[in-house]
């Protein structure tokens, strides 16, 4: 079996084809991220222009480098929910007229969070169901995945997302002029100069976060605010003006960096006790499934593998390159759907974009 897949639910263009093994037969992309360091963030007309502008080739190269022709494809994915609205439509209509085109292929809607939840299958055998820890720019969640198409959320941010507080940080302490840190996204640049800090310096300043909740939700602002200030406070301190860089941005940056990690931990400990409470997984064999941008910060993938350990669970960390947008998630979503012969749309000219659209139903206020 083979699917096509269409991301363009952000700022990334990206097709791919897989086989029902896991093997990439082919894929492109075109990624805007240069463009939106430039900018300072996605701006949708924008990024829908981008998108319009590159998908014909991006899928067209995808499929000529596959070899196969598009009638004789198992199926075409489609990223449809959640994302930017103006993006997400260049995907779907462009995906609509595929489907034309290639009469009978069946069309699979897919949601891109759970896609990014699923990708881990492509290289590691993880049964259903399991437990999944998703950290990006856009969300932060836990769900337990119990099945192709059945998800249970657990917890999510009830402000802004990990990736966004990373970037904000990143723009805010000008890490971008910093030749070490060219090219890179802001989560990566973070990371790299808070490895030369020392957290403590600075972490005291962090107020905990959330602690009287008793649920399994996050919350980003407060530390965002906290660090806005700290580095208002120190480059006053140190006279710093225009493009200057604090001479202590290390410290900074550990220390932002550390009180992001802290927080996902408390909050990670109490799903994994509303987990046991709740019998919502086998007591054997269990697994935590780490994915998305911020996943791949060495830092956070530690500390979670400590807890990990702790609560015998097995840690599984998709590479990197599975862990980011690209047309290999949404056409092994479409994948895994088409195998067990659910989530085929019956007319692909009625399907819809959702912008927002949850991962599956929630079990928070039950926690509470
Ligand atoms: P979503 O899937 O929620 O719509 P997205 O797919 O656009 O979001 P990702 O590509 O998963 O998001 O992640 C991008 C984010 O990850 C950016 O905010 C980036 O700064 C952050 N990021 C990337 N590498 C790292 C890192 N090493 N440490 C921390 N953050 C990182
Ligand atoms: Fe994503």
């Amino acid at each position: 079996l083979t699917v096509l897949g269409i991301e363009t639910s952000c700022d990334d263009t990206g097709a791919a084809i897989v086989d029902d093994t896991g093997q990439v037969l082919a894929q492109e992309i075109h990624s805007q991220q240069q463009m939106t360091i430039r900018l300072g963030g996605v701006i949708p007309p924008i990024a829908r222009r981008l998108h319009e502008e590159n998908i014909e080739r991006v899928v067209t190269a995808t499929i000529e480098s596959s070899n196969i022709p598009v009638e004789q494809l198992d199926g075409i994915a489609c990223t449809v929910k959640p994302g930017m609205p103006l993006s997400l439509l260049v995907g779907l209509k462009y995906a609509r007229e595929l489907v034309r085109r290639a009469k009978n292929v069946p069309f699979l809607p897919v949601h891109h969070m759970q896609a990014h939840a699923l990708t881990v299958r492509m290289v590691d055998r993880v049964a259903f169901p399991f437990l999944v820890f998703l950290l990006s720019g856009g969300h932060c969640l836990l769900a337990i995945v119990k099945d192709v198409e059945d998800f249970m959320l657990l917890g999510e941010s009830i402000d802004t997302s990990p990736g966004e507080a990373y970037d904000k940080v990143a723009r805010r302490l000008k890490l971008k002029n910093l030749p070490e840190c060219d090219g890179m996204s802001g989560g990566e640049s973070v990371e790299r100069v808070a490895r030369r800090g020392d957290p403590h310096k600075f972490v005291d300043r962090y107020p905990a976060t959330m602690s009287k909740y008793r649920d399994c939700n996050f919350s980003f602002s407060g530390m965002k605010t906290t660090t806005m200030r700290l580095i208002e406070r120190e480059e006053e301190k140190h006279g710093i003006v225009g493009d200057g860089i604090l001479p202590n941005v290390c410290d900074v940056a550990a220390a932002f960096q550390l009180s992001v990690g802290r927080h996902l931990l408390k909050r990670l400990q109490r799903c994994l006790v509303f987990i046991d409470y709740n019998d919502l997984l086998p007591k054997h064999n269990r697994t935590l499934v780490l994915s998305g941008g911020v996943a791949c910060n060495s830092f956070i993938r530690q500390v979670i593998g400590q807890l990990c350990d702790h609560h015998e669970y097995d840690l599984v960390c998709p590479p990197p390159q599975l862990c980011t947008d690209n047309g290999v998630m949404v056409a092994w979503n479409g994948m895994e759907k088409l195998k067990v012969g659910k989530g085929i749309a019956s007319d692909p000219e009625l399907v819809d974009i959702e912008p927002k659209c949850s991962i599956g139903p929630s079990m928070i206020r039950k926690v509470q």
